[in-house]
Parts: structure tokens; C-alpha cells; sequence
């Protein structure tokens, strides 16, 4: 059995393979629907046919089946440069650039006395190694690492993914913070925004970038297959109904064409469904079960009265405050902070099979994808308006999930349709209460 690298270098070079001989399917029927079928057959047969010209019905095929290729190769182009070129992928921690430097002075032979020597300097003082990767995640010594500028990207929100005790989640791999949705992708090593999935079809990954040119690939070429299919498999009956033979570039065609719409109509479908509910493949793999921790921002008017554990008001969910003490370490504190920037957040956590991302309708779910026009939905343009992170209230825009669970927490504004807030209302407390 091949190894999990050995299989990664597999996957990325299938997905480099395919899309030359994608391109060489498509090249191959359209020579097959234009000459064989529509000039040899329908508008100048051969002699061999003994058919009187049908010029109507070989212009229409002609006419309509380059209408139908012409947005296939335009969203498939569209999507492979996204997939290539705008990946989505989160910035790498400082550890980790470090680590891809080195390997680049590895595949250079002139500099490999340098490699060599840095290596012995590591080697001779572990313990400074050690400490300066406990540095880079934790954020030691009153000094700002990247990971403390990464924490502010985070805690300037009003709601982000969070570990149980507050934290963003963390990639040990790519040595940073990541952004809510995000995930590491083991073929690229990198993590990915809104990752998808990895398609070789498309030679890469799919993600918030391209997920919209993706689902438009997949239906143009389902309904550009389908009518390559009825076409070839109508005249190969009626050739076969007047001669008994059959012309092989409509059979290859018939073939070609029914395997990809079927294919592509079964990722039409599952891909139309991941943007109704908002998902990625990746979260719907344990779509029912899944529960979310969410680092929610508690407003200012009731921070003194939740701190006072003497107060009818103070809450019994867990709570950290940003940013982090620089003179222990960057986990978030779990007492009162001073008045002035403070941020501080309640941790809570949905029902098993919520999805806190859901909007409340598909539509507006499949806004996020296709965005807010007809153009957009039809035509390669525009980025996902899920690929804008210009807003300051979260990653991604949160649905009714995190509305209920701020008025159960009791943390609505008054007059914002909350349920008043009352003494414990905050849903119960997990364990690994980070509040002292
Ligand atoms: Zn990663």
C-alpha cells in the first residue's frame, strides 16, 4: 500500500493530468458532431449515405452545440485559474516559512554548506530550538509574534470558531491561526478557506474562490453532454434503422458524452445541495453530529455587571477576553480586563447538527455562492459574496443559530426583538470552564 506522501504526489499529479485529457475529450467530440455528423450526414452526405441534404437540422445542431461549449470552456477556464492562481490559502506562520526556506536551500546545491551549517548550529543548542517553536505559538515574551497580530483578526469580530477555551482553532502544520471554515488540505499542505474538496477534474482545490464557477462548470457541462448524448444517440439509431451500420466517432461520442453528463449531473446535484445549506463536503461529512464552539462578543454595557459573580447577572457560560496578557502568554484571560480596548467573548455551543452558517433559507444561502443577481448566478463573474471578508462582524455571515443562542445567553441589545436578559440565562456550562 503506498504511502501517505507517496499517495499525495499521486493525487497532485493525476490532478495536473486530467485537464490536458479533458481538453482532449472535448476536441474529440467536437470533431465528431461537426464532420462525421453534421457536414458528412446532414448538410453534404456521402455518397455511401444515399440521403438527400438536411441543411436546417445541421446548422441547428451546429449552431446550438457550440452555444452550449462556449460557456462549458469559459466557466471551466475561469475555474482553473481560480483553482491555481487564487486558491484561497490562509497566510503561513513564521515556524513555517522558516521550514519551506530551508527546504528550498535544500534543492539548491550551491547553498548546501550554508543548510549544513545551520543545521549543526540547531543541533548544538536544542533547547534555544525548542523554545523558539513554544515562542511562535504561544506568543512568550511580551513580544509580538505573528500568531498575536493572527489573534486580532479574530477578536476585532463579533463572533468567530473557537477552541473550548476561547482560542481560534490552530493548524500545527501550517504553524498559525485558522479562520473560521478553513481547513488543511493534505495534498497542497496548506490551509484553505472555505475548503470544498480536492477535484484532480479541476487540477486542484475547490474552495470559496472558485465554489461558484465550480457549480456553474458542472451544470454547463451536464447540459452541454446531455445534448451531445440525444444528438449522437438519435442518428446512430436512425443510420442503424436504414444500413444496419454504425459510425464509430458517434458511438465514442455516445460514450464520452452519457459517462460526463452523469457525472456531472450527480455533481450538479450534490453541489447545488452543499450551497443550499451552506456547507462545505467537508462540514456535511459530519453534518448531524457536529457541534460548534462559538467565541461570541459580549457587549460592553453588561461586562462590569457579568464579572461580579456576587451579581444576580452573572453568567454561567464560559468567557475569555482579548487581547492576551503580554507578560504570560496569548491565552486569553478569564478575568475582568481594564475598561478601555477590551474584547471580551462568551463561549458557547450549538446543538449537535446545527449549522450556525445557515441563513435560514436556501436562497439566501445560495446568495452567499452565486451571489445577488441573475448575471452572477449565470455568467463567470464576480467573486462569492462568501469570499468577502470586508465585514467586521464575522469570517462568514452567522444565521438564526447564533441569533438563538445570544438571546438564550442574553446577550441581544435591548429592543432588538431579544428575550430580556435575564440572571442565568446562559445555556449550561461545559466543562473546562476558562472563567475564574
Ligand atoms: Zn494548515
Amino acid at each position: 500500500m503506498a504511502s501517505p506522501a507517496a499517495q499525495k504526489r499521486v493525487n497532485v499529479a493525476v490532478s495536473r493530468l486530467i485537464p490536458p485529457v479533458l481538453l482532449g475529450a472535448v476536441v474529440y467530440a467536437s470533431y465528431a458532431v461537426t464532420k462525421p455528423l453534421c457536414i458528412d450526414y446532414l448538410l453534404h452526405p456521402l455518397p455511401s449515405y444515399n440521403r438527400v441534404p438536411r441543411v436546417g437540422a445541421g446548422a441547428a445542431i451546429l449552431t446550438i452545440y457550440y452555444v452550449l461549449l462556449i460557456p462549458m470552456v469559459v466557466t471551466y477556464l475561469h475555474l482553473y485559474y481560480h483553482v491555481l492562481w487564487r486558491p484561497g490559502y490562509l497566510p503561513v506562520g513564521d515556524q513555517k516559512l522558516r521550514d519551506e526556506q530551508n527546504d528550498d536551500d535544500e534543492k539548491r546545491p550551491e547553498k548546501s554548506r550554508r543548510r549544513r551549517h545551520r543545521k549543526k548550529a540547531r543541533k548544538a543548542d536544542p533547547e534555544k530550538t525548542v523554545q523558539s517553536d513554544t515562542d511562535v505559538e504561544r506568543g512568550a515574551g511580551g513580544v509580538v509574534s505573528q500568531s498575536d497580530l493572527q489573534l486580532e483578526s479574530f477578536y476585532t469580530q463579533d463572533v468567530f470558531v473557537c477552541q473550548q477555551d476561547g482560542r481560534p482553532l490552530w493548524c500545527s502544520t501550517c504553524d498559525q491561526y485558522k479562520t473560521d471554515r478553513a481547513h488543511h488540505c493534505r495534498e497542497l499542505g496548506r490551509c484553505v478557506r472555505k475548503m470544498d474538496h480536492f477535484c484532480p477534474w479541476v487540477g486542484g482545490v475547490v474552495s470559496e474562490t472558485s465554489f461558484k464557477f465550480f457549480i456553474q462548470f458542472v451544470v454547463y457541462t451536464c447540459i452541454y453532454c446531455t445534448f451531445a448524448l440525444i444528438v449522437s444517440a438519435y442518428f446512430t439509431a436512425e443510420i442503424r434503422r436504414n444500413t444496419g451500420a454504425a459510425n464509430p466517432y458517434w458511438c465514442v461520442c455516445i460514450g464520452l458524452s452519457a459517462l460526463f453528463a452523469f457525472f456531472t449531473a450527480g455533481m450538479t446535484l450534490s453541489s447545488l445541495q452543499m450551497g443550499i445549506f451552506n456547507i462545505t463536503t467537508i462540514e456535511n461529512l459530519n453534518r448531524r453530529t457536529a457541534v460548534w464552539t462559538l467565541a461570541i462578543r459580549v457587549p460592553e454595557y453588561m461586562l462590569d455587571r457579568l464579572w461580579d459573580t456576587e451579581s444576580p447577572w452573572a453568567p454561567t457560560f464560559p468567557m475569555v477576553s482579548y487581547p492576551p496578557e503580554a507578560h504570560t502568554s496569548n491565552q486569553p484571560q478569564a478575568t475582568n480586563p481594564p475598561a478601555g480596548e477590551r474584547h471580551v467573548f462568551a463561549i458557547l455551543h450549538t446543538q449537535p447538527g446545527e449549522n450556525p452558517f445557515d441563513l435560514g433559507t436556501p436562497f439566501k444561502n445560495l446568495q452567499q455562492v452565486m451571489g445577488h443577481s441573475i448575471a452572477e448566478w449565470l455568467l463567470p463573474i464576480k467573486q462569492s459574496p462568501c469570499a468577502d471578508h470586508s465585514s467586521m462582524e464575522s469570517h462568514y455571515p452567522f444565521g438564526p443559530v447564533v441569533t438563538r443562542l445570544k438571546q438564550e445567553a442574553g446577550l441581544m441589545p435591548p429592543g432588538d426583538g431579544a428575550v430580556p436578559p435575564t440572571p442565568h440565562s446562559g445555556r449550561s456550562q461545559p466543562e473546562g470552564n476558562t472563567q475564574t
